[in-house]
């Protein structure tokens, strides 16, 4: 998929604002949600999305809404420093299939790293639900 095109709405980060989809929850307030990525590139690898968005990329995205969405990438980030003490904390955000986007929701990567550990492949295995819950519960009792 490139920039253009219309918003999918079985997309799969839709389905897990719908509900329909289980997902390891972070935190959510009533713009975001945050919830860790199923695949993650790193231990600790957590995703924050706009809730009421039909944008498939940063580009579409309403200024009212990208604002209070990079203030809970913050607060999540800042959750994710206190609960994981990463030496490093990438935070990062595709747009189009040939930037490295795959799902076609509006979303934002926080990728904790640690001084000689290697970054994960994109799109590579599938984490553990349980070690996944067990992250999401100790970041999310670090959000301030
Ligand atoms: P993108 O490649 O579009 O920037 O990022 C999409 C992210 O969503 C990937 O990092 C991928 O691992 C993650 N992902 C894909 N399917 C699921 C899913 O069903 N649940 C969760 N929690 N993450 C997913």
């Amino acid at each position: 998929m490139s920039l253009d095109g219309t918003y999918d709405e079985a997309n799969i980060f839709a389905k897990i604002l719908r509900g329909e989809v289980p997902a390891a929850k972070v935190f959510e307030d009533e713009h975001v949600f945050s919830f860790m990525d199923a695949f993650p590139q790193s231990k600790g690898h957590t995703l924050v999305i706009p809730k009421h968005s039909r944008a498939r990329n940063y580009l579409e995205e309403e200024p009212q809404i990208l604002a209070p969405l990079m203030l809970g990438v913050q607060r999540v980030a800042r959750a994710i420093r206190t609960a994981l003490k990463p030496d490093g904390l990438m935070i990062s955000q595709f747009n189009g299939a040939p930037a490295g986007q795959t799902v076609f929701h509006l979303h934002v990567h926080i990728i904790p790293r640690w001084d000689g550990v290697a970054l994960g492949r994109h799109g590579g295995g599938m984490a553990d639900v349980n070690e996944l819950k067990a992250l999401a519960s100790r970041i999310a009792a670090n959000i301030a």
